[in-house]
């Protein structure tokens, strides 16, 4: 069960199709925060990319040991994103928060939408890119998808706007052009 009550610390939200920066921005956000905004550290079944560290980036779990934190109640939300199971465990979220911290959850829309059903009170953010084709090239200039996955991942891009748009949830959109000036729209509603 996951307890909601007595808790200070805000639960923000932040969402926005894949490549559009929200990584980028969140862990500057974060950083320059000083231990206000702590990130939470989803499970995932998805591998590991280069560079990725498990604990930090995600805490990277099989399809059994997912399926079991779900049955045991343990996340917070969970959904199926590109074919992969993506959740935020629910304890170490509760505990930031009692301990009056800003927790950022950087998970997809229907995760979000799943926790504007369960925590009311959230703050959700959508991330948006200048223009497609914007997304487009940062997505192929990650470098980090076969072509694949990269297709299935543009292609969901458009839904996911639309869907954020027309939620009722996301009640903020940050357009991320000017890097910094995307950090400094988060921070600030991260932090008041
Ligand atoms: P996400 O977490 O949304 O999938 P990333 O943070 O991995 O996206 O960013 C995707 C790519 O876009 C990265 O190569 C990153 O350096 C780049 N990027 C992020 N923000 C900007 C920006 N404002 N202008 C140009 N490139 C950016
Ligand atoms: P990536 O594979 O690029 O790290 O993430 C793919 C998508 O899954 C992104 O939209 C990311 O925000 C989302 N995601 C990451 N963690 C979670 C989570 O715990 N729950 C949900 N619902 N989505 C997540």
């Amino acid at each position: 069960m996951t307890n909601t009550a007595n808790q200070s610390g805000k639960l923000l939200v932040v969402s926005g199709p894949s490549g559009v920066g929200k990584s980028t921005v969140d862990r500057e956000v974060i950083a320059r925060s000083e231990g206000r905004v702590v990130y939470s550290v989803s499970a995932t079944t998805r591998q590991p990319r280069e560079g990725e560290i498990d604990g930090r980036d995600y805490h990277f779990v099989g399809r059994e040991a997912f399926e079991a934190m779900i049955e045991a109640g343990e996340l917070l939300e969970h959904a199926d994103v590109f074919g992969n199971y993506y959740g935020t465990p629910a304890g170490p979220v509760n505990q930031a928060r009692a301990e009056g911290k800003t927790v950022l959850l950087e998970i997809d829309i229907q995760g979000g939408l799943a926790v504007a059903d369960k925590c009311p009170g959230a703050t959700f953010v959508l991330i948006a890119p200048p223009s497609k084709e914007e997304l487009d090239a940062r997505l192929t200039g990650r470098g980090t998808e076969d072509q694949e996955t990269l297709q299935r991942r543009l292609s969901k891009a458009h839904w996911e706007l639309d869907t954020a748009r027309t939620s009722g949830v996301y009640t903020i959109e940050i357009i991320n052009d000017v890097l910094e000036d995307a950090i400094g729209a988060l921070l600030e509603v991260a932090l008041t």
